[in-house]
């Protein structure tokens, strides 16, 4: 805004006593020329300041309809990809991926560098620029210092945990012996079999037991929950293990996030790829990382993408069945250990009958029969109560009307 010029000088009249009538009359009509021509200039002034007034009125009322756009108006999230030489952005609006070109105003321009979060209007102008804080990755990943699994709670699977123990384990607790020998350890293990057979205790027990922080992170609530955060969150899955390590890091349901690829172009698919490309990026970076292990489970190990399995990357693939006979035994015992099981329950027996029950199945089996006996106003459960427990697994209905699939 420029500044106003300064008002002009009041004329000034003097008059000589000495001087004639005709004189004065001549210096007054001066004077009167001199006071209509600054009326006039005062006249032209007032007119600008109007001018200005309405302009600056029109002003505020602009910047307060905006101020209560922004206070009401729900605005998207998105996250700045490219900032351009011409002073646009690129940037990714969270939740259905699209990718726009768009101004950003100059108060912005200097603030906003690639990777920030932003909120955008519904014209996908930038709004203001996020917090780098984010919860999101407190919410995407679960971290425990000691997770309470211990090797003792998982049954049936003794051969996997001695494998896990083997690429896991030793390289935290005993480097040098890799060294001595001569040989990398495992850069990553992964764990495959059906649902509910004990993945996730063994990757909690391998990192209880070796005093390690554990992390672990989902596939396919990346893929979900988080559209659009993948590759960041895979990337703040590593420096948060760099942050606490040693550490077992844990990618569950990783065919979510790396899969075969397939023809299909959508940006879904695109976005999943990224956030797997990151995954193998840091990978490969992976080396100097130190005391970081890394495991991941899936349930398709048909579906994964072979680059996933190339050495340095997953190279010890460890499968995990469904438990025999005598790990379902062993699996009951753990699972019954703290309930008021009838004496004449005959669990080698009961285990035969459970052809094709998972550790999970087990687990709600064992759950279900002590809510019969609770109902039935018992303390103790009997081998009838786990008989109709089976039974209603085996229909799928639970108690509370929920179906609970049998794995
Ligand atoms: P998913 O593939 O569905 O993630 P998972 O193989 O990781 O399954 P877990 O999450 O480890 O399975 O197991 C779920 C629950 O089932 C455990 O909390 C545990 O109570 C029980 N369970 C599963 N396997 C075993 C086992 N081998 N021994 C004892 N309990 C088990």
């Amino acid at each position: 805004m420029s500044r106003s010029p300064s008002i002009p000088d009041r004329p000034r009249l003097d008059l000589d006593p000495e001087m004639s009538p005709a004189e004065r009359l001549s210096e007054l009509r001066k004077h009167f020329k001199r006071l209509l021509s600054v009326n006039e200039e005062l006249e032209t002034r007032l007119d600008e300041a109007t001018d200005q007034r309405s302009e600056l009125h029109e002003k505020v009322n602009h910047l307060k309809e905006r101020n209560e756009a922004l206070k009401t108006a729900a605005l998207y999230i998105a996250t700045v990809e490219e900032l351009t030489d011409d002073g646009n952005v690129v940037i990714k609006q969270h939740g259905n991926n699209q990718e726009v070109l768009t101004e950003v105003s100059p108060e912005l321009e200097d603030k906003l560098e690639s990777g920030d979060r932003v909120a955008i209007n519904e014209s996908f102008g930038i709004q203001q620029v996020l917090d780098d804080e984010t919860d999101a990755r407190a919410q995407a990943m679960e971290v425990s210092e000691s997770p309470d699994v211990i090797y003792d709670d998982i049954g049936g699977i003794d051969d996997q945990i001695t494998e896990v123990r083997e690429a896991v384990e030793d390289p935290i607790e005993n480097p040098e012996q890799f060294d001595t020998v001569g040989i990398e350890p495992p850069s990553g293990v992964l764990l495959h079999g059906p649902p509910g057979t004990g993945k996730t205790m063994l990757a909690k027990a391998v990192a209880n037991e070796s005093d390690a922080t554990f992390i672990k992170m989902t596939g396919s609530e990346l893929v979900q929950k988080f559209i659009g955060e993948g590759a960041r969150l895979v990337r703040d899955l590593f420096s948060l293990a760099a942050e606490r390590e040693p550490a077992v890091v844990f990618i569950d349901e990783i065919d979510a996030v790396a899969s075969k690829r397939t023809d299909s172009k959508t940006s879904g698919d695109a976005e999943v790829q990224r956030t797997m490309m990151q995954l193998l990026s840091e990978m490969d970076g992976f080396d100097e990382r130190g005391e970081i292990q890394l495991m991941a489970a899936t349930n398709r190990f048909d579906m994964l993408d072979e680059a996933l399995l190339r050495p340095g990357r997953f190279d010890r693939l460890i499968e995990v069945p469904k438990p025999n006979a005598e790990g379902r035994e062993r699996i009951l015992d753990i699972h019954s250990e703290e309930i008021n099981v009838a004496t004449d329950v005959d669990f080698a027996d009961l285990a035969a009958d459970l052809d094709g029950y998972s550790g999970a199945d087990i687990e709600s089996l064992v759950t279900e029969a002590g809510m019969f006996a609770i109902r039935d106003d018992r303390t103790t459960v009997t081998r009838e109560d786990i008989d109709d427990a089976h039974e209603k697994l085996d229909s799928n209905e639970t108690d509370d009307g929920v179906v609970r699939y049998r794995h």
